[in-house]
């Protein structure tokens, strides 16, 4: 049995964290991790077993970084997946996100 194109999936407690997803992904140029794919773009945060990210888009044909635990640190991060992240109190705090439906395309 050859596994196709899905990418390995971690077993253990890993499978309840949230990994990176992001819609496009390049090469990583630094000497560090040389020819390693990284994401391009936003990254969102997605949970494994889910269809969408946090923010609620439907990652079909996105890439999942399996290396990579979504954090709140990248500029990249998506804001409305952070947020998604964030305590209920804490979330209460803040003001509501508006929905990107004048998403240019
Ligand atoms: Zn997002």
């Amino acid at each position: 049995m050859t596994p196709l194109t899905l990418p390995a999936r971690p077993s253990g407690p890993d499978r309840n964290g949230l990994f990176v997803v992001s819609t496009h992904k390049v090469r990583d140029r630094t000497a560090a991790a040389p020819n390693q794919w990284v994401p391009y773009g936003t990254e969102h945060a997605w949970q494994p077993g889910t269809r969408r990210t946090l923010c609620g888009e439907f990652i079909g044909g996105w890439t999942v970084f399996w290396e990579r635990r979504f954090s709140a640190r990248p500029a990249a991060a998506c804001a409305a997946c952070v947020e998604m992240t964030l305590p209920e109190a804490s979330r209460n705090r803040l003001d509501p996100i508006q929905s990107s439906a004048s998403r240019a395309s």
